[in-house]
């Protein structure tokens, strides 16, 4: 397919609009991204036409939804390079995902004294559940260090890994800093010490084509808003083997077998991990969203992509008064930045006024902007729809700030 961003922009019925009488440029793609029409379509048809309960009703609409989710279950699955739907669990987003891993596996394996690694550029979503976990098992929060660019210090992770390391969790893409952390090693290395490895992919689906089996991750995180489909859909991938060691994560409905006032017994994968009624229209949006990017081609995504990156960075390099925070060789569509002497609060404000669509503040990623003594940036993230004239239109836009406050 030929790519061709007028043509798909007119996919997003969102960009449509104006703010303040003023064509919205939409620079938030890494809080959440906009939804093509097909996507929406795929949610409302679900509670038009086809809304019931799934897997457990006889007539014909629970049986053709049971049929959709299942479905869904098996695009997603080969969607990530995944070898059995029983390794797909539908949970709210990335961070019911990752709660999810804490929990159970933090259950079974982590006794006192053991390890977990995660980095210092995690969003909140991958340290607090570990932070929680660690308190509660007397384990011990051990952090790979980031460096003045912004790129995990390898060697320095290398040394963090003891016997007592009993996960690694850490990002695919930073949403801080847009970093792409070399994932590849860092499962190798973890896997050379036979540790499993948890990653945060929250960023990255939406900007990097993912198989699962190929980087041989223990466990891979995800939330479909962040790859144009609803709010509160998400999927863990986890590996058959230990997601079949690992306890339930809650209780109720559908992840048992057998109930009784004595004993209880759990559903087989996936649904052992699927506590109540699912997200069905979620699920099935989430579906048409990524037949939407496959058809699309996130290669042809990704180099897209590269170029506003490139194109941004210059301009913005261009200026004295902004100063990217994040200067990584391998960097995702995002650039984190301050404006000297302007607080980001203010400058984001000022740019939504001119319609401009950014993220200001720590990004739920406290711990980076500490270890670059700020307490925030302006982040612009772009996805696919985004243009080189939205960047123009952007970094006019900025230079009025600057005018204005200095
Ligand atoms: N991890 C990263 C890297 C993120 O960027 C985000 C959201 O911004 C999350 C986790 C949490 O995702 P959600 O709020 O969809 O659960």
């Amino acid at each position: 397919m030929t790519f061709d961003v007028n043509k798909i922009r007119k996919d997003f019925p969102a960009l449509e609009q104006k703010v303040y009488g003023k064509e919205l440029v939409y620079f938030d793609n890494a809080a959440t991204t906009l939804k093509p029409s097909v996507v929406i379509e795929r949610l409302s048809n679900f509670y038009k036409k086809e809304n019931s309960n799934v897997h457990r009703g006889v007539h014909f609409l629970s049986q053709e939804a049971t049929t959709a989710m299942e479905n869904a279950r098996q695009y997603i699955k080969e969607f990530i390079g995944a070898s059995s739907t029983s390794e797909i669990i539908f949970t709210k987003g990335t961070t019911e995902s990752i709660n999810l891993v804490a929990s159970s596996f933090g259950k079974k394996f982590i006794e006192k004294g053991d390890e977990i690694i995660v980095s210092e550029l995690e969003h909140h979503a991958n340290i607090i559940p570990w932070q929680l976990l660690c308190e509660e098992k007397e384990a011990i929060l051990k952090v790979i260090p980031v460096d003045d660019a912004g790129e995990l210090d390898m060697e320095a992770y290398k040394n963090l890994i003891t016997s007592r390391t009993k996960i690694v969790a850490v990002a695919h893409i930073s949403n801080a800093l847009g970093t792409i952390n070399p994932i590849v090693k860092i499962i190798e290395i973890a896997h050379h010490r036979n540790v499993p490895v948890l990653i945060d992919g929250a960023q990255g689906i939406s900007h990097k084509s993912v198989n699962v089996s190929i980087l041989d991750c223990d466990f891979y995180a995800f939330s479909g808003h962040k790859i144009f489909a609803p709010m509160g859909i998400g999927v863990l991938y986890g590996k058959e083997k230990l997601l079949n060691e690992m306890p339930p994560y809650q209780s109720g409905g559908e992840m048992i077998k057998e109930v009784s006032f004595e004993k209880t017994t759990f559903n087989e994968l996936p649904f052992k991990f699927e506590a109540g009624t699912p997200n069905v229209g979620g699920i099935l949006a989430l579906e048409s969203a990524l037949k939407y990017i496959k058809n699309i081609g996130i290669d042809v995504i990704e180099s897209y992509e590269h170029e506003l990156l490139t194109y941004a960075t210059a301009q913005l390099k261009n200026m004295p008064e902004i100063n990217i925070i994040g200067n990584a060789s391998n960097k995702s569509s995002l650039i984190s930045f301050v404006i000297k002497g302007v607080h980001h609060y203010d400058a984001g404000t000022i740019l939504d006024k001119l319609g401009i669509a950014v993220r200001t503040g720590h990004h739920c990623a406290q711990p980076i902007m500490t270890r670059f003594g700020i307490d925030g940036t302006l982040r612009i993230s772009f996805a696919f729809y985004n243009t080189k004239e939205e960047i123009n239109i952007f970094v006019d836009a900025l230079k009025t700030v600057i005018k204005m406050f200095l």
